[in-house]
This record gives C-alpha cells, sequence and structure tokens, in this order.
C-alpha cells in the first residue's frame, strides 16, 4: 500500500464514505430526540452483547480485508505496513462517521496483540496476529487474581511442564470479556523456586479447553462484563508459551503498557462518542446549569476533557515524530491519571447539575440516562492498575523520588 499519506487519507475517506453513515454533530441534534443513552460500559443482555461482538467482529474483518485493520502492522503479517501517522489519519476520519462499536475486541487488539508482536516466536506471531486484527480471535486478560492484583507478580496460578504442553491450575478474576473470549493471555508460576519476578511465564490459553470454566461477576450497574475464571487441569501447547519460560514479567509489562496507552490514549480513550457535544448540550438547556457552582463545576469538568485530551495528543505527536516518549511507561501513566481526574470532574458537575435525577428516574428526557455513565466512573480508578499504582509510577520512575516501601 502507497505510503503516500495524502493519498492514503482520499483512499479511507472514499472506503469509510462507502460503508458508513456521517456522524451529525451532536450540537445539531434537538434536546429531547432520540436514544439518550450515554454509558462507559455497554450493559447489555447477552443476546445484544453477542450481537455487539458479531458486528464488532464484522467490521474489523472488513477493516482488515482493506488494508485498515492493522495499518501500521508488518506486511509480512498481515499489516499494512504504514506508519502510527497513518493509524492517526485513520482514527482522525473514522470519528466523523457512526462505526460499529469495536470496544468487545479492544483487549485483544490493543493489549495481546502487542504483547505477542514485541515477545512471540516468528510461528506464533504467524498464526494468531493476522487473527487477533482480523477480528476472528477475540481474546481476555488473565492476569488478576483474588491475592494479586497492584502486585500482579504475587500470581499463584501454576503451570507444570508436561511433555509438549504445561498444565494450568488457578483461579483469575476481574476477567473483562473472558466470557466471551476464544483466547486468554494468562500470566502463571512455572518456577516456584525463582524469585517473584523470575519465575513467570506468559502463555496464551484456549478458553474453550475442559479445563477451563468462567463464572460471570455482577456489577453495581447491572450488567456482567467481567468474570472470574477457575483453571483446573488446562493444557497449553509448549508452542502457544508468549516468551520464553521465565520472561512473563518482561511479557506482562509489555501489556501494561498497552494497555495504560489504550486507556488514556488519543481519540478519549473510553469516553463514548459525541460525549463532550452531550454535556455541553446538557449545560446549554438545563435551567438548574445558570447555578454560578454549576457552572464553575462545568468549566472545569469541560478542561479536564480537554487536558486529557490535549495530553494523550501531544504524547502521540512526539511518538510519531521519533522523539520518544509517547504513552509508555510514565507518559501512559500521566495520561490515565488525567483521564480519572476528567472523569471525577465529570461526575461532580453532573451530581451538582442533575441532583436526585440522576438516581430517581421521573421519565425526563435526557437526566437520568447519566446515571449509568456515573455508575462506570469508579471503575477507572482500578482497571489496568489503580490511581495509587500509576502516581507511584510516576513518582518513582519519572520524578525520580525514592521508593515507597511496597
Ligand atoms: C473495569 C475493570 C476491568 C478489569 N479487567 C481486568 C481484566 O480483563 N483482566 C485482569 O487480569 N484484571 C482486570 N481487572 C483487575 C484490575 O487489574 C485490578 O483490580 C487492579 O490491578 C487492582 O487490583 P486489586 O483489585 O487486587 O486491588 P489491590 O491491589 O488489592 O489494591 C487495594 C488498594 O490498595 C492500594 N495499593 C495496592 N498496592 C499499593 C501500593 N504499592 N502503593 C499504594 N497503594 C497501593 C490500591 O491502590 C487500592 O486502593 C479489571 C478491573 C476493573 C475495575
Amino acid at each position: 500500500m502507497s505510503g503516500d499519506l495524502a493519498a492514503f487519507r482520499e483512499r479511507a475517506a472514499r472506503f469509510l464514505a462507502g460503508r458508513l453513515e456521517r456522524r451529525a454533530p451532536r450540537e445539531d441534534a434537538a434536546w429531547g430526540e432520540g436514544d439518550d443513552r450515554i454509558s462507559l460500559f455497554e450493559e447489555i443482555d447477552p443476546e445484544a452483547e453477542r450481537r455487539t461482538l458479531d458486528a464488532a467482529r464484522r467490521w474489523q474483518r472488513d477493516l482488515f480485508d482493506a488494508g485498515f485493520g492493522w495499518i501500521d502492522g508488518p506486511a509480512e503479517l498481515g499489516g499494512a505496513g504504514l506508519t502510527a501517522e497513518h493509524e492517526a489519519a485513520f482514527r482522525g476520519l473514522l470519528a466523523g462517521f457512526e462505526s460499529p462499536d469495536l470496544r468487545p475486541l479492544t483487549v485483544g487488539l490493543d493489549i495481546v496483540a502487542p504483547a505477542v508482536l514485541a515477545h512471540g516466536d516468528d510461528e506464533l506471531k504467524r498464526r494468531v496476529l493476522p487473527g487477533l486484527h482480523r477480528g476472528e480471535l477475540m481474546a481476555c486478560q488473565l492476569f488478576s487474581e483474588p491475592e494479586a492484583g497492584s502486585d500482579l507478580a504475587a500470581v499463584r496460578t501454576a503451570a507444570r511442564r508436561d511433555g509438549d504442553a504445561w498444565v494450568l491450575n488457578g483461579h483469575k478474576v476481574w476477567t473483562s470479556g473472558g466470557h466471551l473470549a476464544d483466547i486468554g493471555l494468562a500470566l502463571a508460576r512455572t518456577d516456584p523456586e525463582a524469585s517473584k519476578h523470575a519465575g513467570l511465564t506468559m502463555f496464551l490459553v484456549d478458553m474453550r479447553d475442559p479445563g477451563v470454566r468462567v463464572e460471570p461477576i455482577r456489577q453495581m450497574t447491572g450488567g456482567a462484563s467481567f468474570n472470574e475464571v477457575f483453571i483446573g487441569g488446562a493444557r497449553v501447547p509448549d508452542r502457544d508459551r508468549v516468551g520464553g519460560p521465565g520472561e512473563g514479567w518482561r511479557v506482562a509489562l509489555t501489556t501494561l503498557l498497552g494497555e495504560r496507552s489504550s486507556l488514556g490514549g488519543e481519540g478519549g480513550g473510553p469516553l463514548p462518542a459525541g460525549f463532550v457535544p452531550r454535556l455541553r448540550q446538557l449545560v446549554a438547556v438545563l435551567p438548574e446549569a445558570d447555578d454560578p457552582l454549576v457552572r464553575r463545576d462545568a468549566e472545569r469538568a469541560l478542561m479536564s476533557v480537554d487536558a486529557m485530551r490535549l495530553t494523550a495528543e501531544r504524547y502521540g505527536e512526539q511518538e510519531r515524530g521519533g522523539a520518544g516518549g509517547g504513552l509508555n511507561g510514565v507518559e501512559g501513566s500521566v495520561a490515565k491519571l488525567l483521564l480519572v481526574r476528567a472523569l471525577a470532574d465529570t461526575e461532580r458537575l453532573l451530581t451538582g447539575l442533575l441532583g436526585r435525577g440522576l438516581v430517581a428516574d421521573d421519565g425526563s428526557w435526557g437526566r437520568f440516562c447519566w446515571s449509568e455513565f456515573v455508575l462506570g466512573i469508579p471503575a477507572f480508578s482500578i482497571a489496568g492498575g489503580t490511581d495509587d499504582v500509576q502516581r507511584n509510577i510516576v513518582a518513582e520512575r519519572g520524578l525520580r523520588l525514592p521508593k515507597g516501601a511496597s
């Protein structure tokens, strides 16, 4: 595919216009018209969830087949062989269209695929990466355990070598999308004698293996998008090992960087499409917004969202310009903390502005719908590493402050 950016943009714009509807600017939508639903997590029944996943898989396949599914991926693995700048240009164009929700595939695309690309052997990369990027393989992340969250290297799930395979036994928790996933990236202890970080190895587990049992966890929002996963004697062929035996911690660090940059990244991370226009419309329309304290909170929330967006864009530009940085390491933690602050400021605005309307549905349009959004906010202070953990990273690796006692 041609690397000329202008020609690429033209081709991408033609592809998108041929398949998708243009997104109507939310400011133009009349208050009270259409679906007012807005959320950070889709809370839908299992059937609708399955339909969303199928639509995501079809759209990702179309993107991949047209050369837009893995724009900066190596051509020999099915990528388009272009640059991160092309990828960003495509994302910018896509934002102008109504497109199928790709969130069910995010863990596979943004977290698992980069780890396989960086650490898998050539055979594993050829076998798994095209499927992940074409939406044929949906992946989940089997890291956290009841006794290992922030202190991830404390995982107890054990993997024992048995001929040309490994046998896994353990208990994972908070596995997003585990009930739908085809494969799971699992961190396991392969050498109980080695030091905590050295005795770990990373595997790709077949989620349909008879030794894998997935149980949903019900959330306060009513949905059940994550799970407990009980692993009892699951067999994993050695060829599905990601990185060498004992190198699991190194692989885990790659995935954690991918996760943070996905959460705090360019394009608003997990914020739903049209979020800022919806917020502006709320403040413009509701009479309660004339209260000076609410106006102050509105300014603060909108500035926080802008700070998050601009910081992510700056890191992205630095990375694409080859100036180093990018959403890696400390920058990823800063970007994720800015996302959390933007969400906290939005929550303060919504509670002040909507008051009881946020907890009691009186049937009026555009008010109670925000309760699902607000209930999703606390999750982002925890997922992908808690705020405390991100601050530790900024303090120790960014500011070079002495290590805390942990
Ligand atoms: C929406 C969501 C989706 C998730 N999806 C997945 C998934 O798909 N796969 C997966 O493996 N996991 C997933 N998780 C789990 C997530 O990674 C963990 O919840 C997170 O790492 C925190 O671990 P923990 O819950 O065990 O809390 P703990 O580690 O027990 O932390 C408890 C408290 O202690 C604080 N704390 C801990 N250590 C330190 C320290 N050194 N310094 C200062 N404070 C500290 C924490 O900040 C926190 O406030 C998900 C979580 C959420 C909320």
